[in-house]
């Protein structure tokens, strides 16, 4: 098994003392391919609205690195979230109701939430172009499965004509509450690190494929790793949202909200959780628990 390592290393990089320094596995060309396709992306999220220019920013640097250090079969996983999520995202704004007003943003991306989505995913890209870890690449598809499942499960889940219930009580609250899960929320959950886990199987295969010449479905191991671990990320971001997460309430409106101040205009106060414990922070902690379980579970399957 050799996910993400499917490129032969060149000769050279062992004895060049300039490349032998952090990453030695990186390939300056794939770097400047990586960082202007990247960029290209970046700009092209932008014009449409999907990223604000700090959101662009961000991506530029957490895409470059992951394309740049990763490469392909890298590359194609997070174009997938990256894509699906801001379609997904365009898709039900015009269709949900007023439950988006309570949560932290609107549909286009700031650099936090970016960072918050794809930090743990560069960090895993550096660490396999520095050390080949094999079991890498299999976290960087539990983490990225983990945010998709969490996005998928936000967007869709608000569509919803069932009431949300509290993941921690079963109380039934409003739509777009933070730690509410609904059925159709879910489903997408899991369709969402269906998908991801779907598309690094097969960019696994095919960067095996290019290298080798034969078919290699080794890789078939992360349809039931990256599903588990990005439904563990989706329950802890639901989990840690409904107990230690920063709500607030407009004292005005009496509804619930993630923003200090409400859409109305209104000062809003601390309802329950952490003050410093933002939304990004849950989702970078949901991403980390998808990585985490992800490597777990294929260190005891095979690595
Ligand atoms: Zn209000």
């Amino acid at each position: 098994v050799n996910f993400g390592q499917a490129r032969p290393i060149p000769e050279e990089y062992s004895v060049s003392c300039v490349r032998v320094t952090y990453f030695p596995y990186a390939d300056s060309q794939q770097l400047m391919v990586g960082f202007g396709l990247a960029i290209a992306v970046a700009v092209v999220a932008w014009a449409f609205r999907a990223l604000t220019i700090g959101g662009a920013a961000a991506a530029s640097v957490v895409g470059g690195t992951v394309f740049g250090l990763g490469g392909p079969e890298w590359a194609s996983v997070l174009i997938a979230f990256f894509a699906s999520s801001s379609a997904l995202s365009r898709w039900t704004t015009g269709t949900k109701h007023d439950a988006t007003t309570g949560f932290a943003k609107g549909s286009r991306r700031d650099a936090t939430q970016v960072i918050a989505n794809g930090a743990v995913g560069a960090t895993l890209a550096a660490v396999h172009a520095a050390t080949l870890a094999p079991w890498a690449f299999v976290g960087f598809v539990g983490a990225m499965a983990a945010v998709t499942a969490d996005t998928w499960a936000t967007e869709v889940g608000l569509l919803s004509r069932v009431p949300p219930r509290l993941i921690t009580t079963g109380a039934p609250v409003r739509p777009g509450t933070s730690g509410a899960v609904s059925s159709l929320g879910s489903a997408a959950a899991v369709a969402g690190a269906v998908f991801i886990s779907t598309v690094a199987f097969i960019a696994a295969a095919v960067a095996a494929f290019q290298v080798w010449g034969v078919p290699d479905l080794s890789g078939a191991t992360l349809l039931v790793i990256g599903p588990v671990a990005g439904l563990a990320g989706a329950v802890t971001d639901s989990w840690l949202g409904a107990t230690v997460q920063a709500v607030y309430r407009c004292p005005r409106c009496e509804k619930e909200t993630e923003r200090r101040v409400h859409s109305c205009g209104t000062a809003s106060r601390l309802a329950r959780g952490r003050e410093w414990l933002t939304n990004d922070l849950v989702n970078l902690a949901a991403s980390v628990v998808g990585a985490v379980v992800a490597i777990i579970i294929g260190r005891a399957l095979f690595l």
